[in-house]
């Protein structure tokens, strides 16, 4: 049987190793961390493409019970000046519609459902090389093991060590210019719909908040920084240092966010925020990389997660349809997997970069934003619909052949 090496167990990794085992190929996951839980992160979405990606594969009753729906997202300005409304794309045709869902639960759920698959995943072995030659692949990891497998796919992540395996040259992430912070605070009642997340443009800071089934709220910021901050400035700014400053930014606002700040359970901690917008190498020989490693897209996009789902069932219908018998042509599966994925993914990157963009704005743009932003989501909502339909409205038919040429 034919053998992959999956490189990383974060969204995509898990997710590969159910559909390639779906294909006729066995999966080893190599998972660099310790353990599974991964907390860094608090929410991200999971918007109904991803959900139809996983129901490709029979695995969407995994999340399905995670988090809480979003059906739309309200934008305000600092004012308190409501923007417009924007749906997080029409409900499948089952009713599921797009989640938030804690980042350290959707990684553990997928984890389990490959592991309850019978996928194998071995924690602690962090890729540090890997070799292709004579039609197999050689991966070397830091404990000095080794693995050997008939292909290499990386699903490692924006700061992808197959990427540069594969392609010394490879741009590393690119800093983008917010930082991010949020959590949850419990018992916050706040007169908002269900299934709906407020964003507000504030004067000097970003701020999203969405009421969760429970009575509390959950909520991001993302305070605009123009230089990338120093390794370690992060990590050694204490609670107080976090909530007097998204006090300070978030005060001049007409918003709920300053009393949400304020009622947030410390520790508060941020982080800074990357993409990587073009990686021109996917592929060589027998190894290649997809999710975040291969595209990573700035949280404004909320479609990080829903990419690596899509890219992960995608390549395993290209192997099992173009690779030839005993999967043994996989350079063609491989450029067709490429065809297939890299404009939309490419769109949703630069989407997610506008957005974060938008969310640095200076006061001038600051101004023109306000200005445009609702004519620009009436016209979408008078066309029928206010979300990206080719975004959206991704379909994954597992059964479907993928045609080779
Ligand atoms: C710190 C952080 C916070 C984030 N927060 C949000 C958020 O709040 N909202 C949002 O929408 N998106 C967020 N994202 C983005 C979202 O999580 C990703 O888009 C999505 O997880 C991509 O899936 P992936 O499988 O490609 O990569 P990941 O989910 O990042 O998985 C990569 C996995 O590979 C492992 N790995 C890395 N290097 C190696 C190696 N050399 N050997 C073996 N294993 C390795 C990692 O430990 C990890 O488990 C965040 C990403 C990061 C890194």
């Amino acid at each position: 049987m034919t053998t992959a090496l999956v490189i990383g167990a974060g969204v995509a990794g898990p997710v590969l190793a159910m559909a390639l085992q779906r294909a006729g190929i066995d999966a080893e996951m190599f998972e660099g961390q310790l353990t599974g839980a991964d907390e860094l992160g608090s929410f991200l979405t999971l918007q109904v493409n991803g959900m139809d990606a996983l129901r490709a594969i029979g695995a969407d009753g995994a999340v399905r019970g995670l988090g809480f729906p979003t059906r739309s997202m309200r934008f305000f300005s600092g004012t308190g000046k409501e923007l417009g409304t924007m749906t997080m794309g029409e409900p499948l045709p089952d009713g599921t519609v797009s989640h938030l869902v804690r980042r350290a639960d959707l990684y553990a759920a997928l984890r389990d459902e490959a592991a309850s698959r019978g996928a194998s995943i071995t924690y602690g072995k962090r890729l540090v090389d890997a070799v292709s030659s004579g039609g197999r692949v050689r991966a070397t990891f830091d404990d000095g093991t080794a693995a050997e497998g008939d292909l290499l796919i990386g699903c490692d992540g924006i700061r992808s060590r197959v990427r540069s395996v594969i392609d010394p040259a490879a741009p590393r992430a690119r800093y983008v210019p917010v930082l991010n912070i949020g959590g949850l605070v419990p018992d916050f009642p706040l007169d908002t719909p269900d299934d709906e997340f407020q964003m507000m443009f504030g004067r000097r800071c970003f701020f999203g908040w969405s009421a969760t089934p429970d009575g509390g709220v959950a909520w991001f910021a993302n305070p605009p920084r123009p230089d990338e901050p120093a390794p370690g400035e992060l990590a050694a700014m204490t609670d107080g240092d976090w909530r007097s400053w998204l006090l300070d930014l978030l005060s001049v606002d007409r918003s709920p966010a300053a009393r949400i700040v304020e009622a947030a359970p410390a520790p508060l901690s941020g982080w800074a925020t990357h993409d990587v917008p073009t990686v021109p190498t996917w592929h060589r020989d027998r190894m290649i990389i997809i999710g975040d490693a291969a595209h990573a897209t700035s949280p404004a996009a909320g479609q990080g997660a829903s990419m690596a789902l899509e890219d992960a069932v995608v390549l395993a219908r290209c192997l099992r349809d173009v690779a030839g018998p005993d999967h043994a042509d996989v350079a063609r599966a491989f450029a067709v997997f490429e065809r297939l994925r890299r404009e939309r993914v490419e769109k949703v990157v630069a989407a997610g970069a506008r957005g974060s963009g938008q969310k640095a704005a200076g006061p001038v743009a600051r101004v023109f934003r306000d200005a445009l932003m609702p004519i620009m989501l009436r016209r979408m909502s008078s066309r029928g619909g206010v979300s990206p339909e080719w975004l959206h409205r991704h379909h994954i038919d597992w059964d479907e052949r993928v045609p080779a040429a």
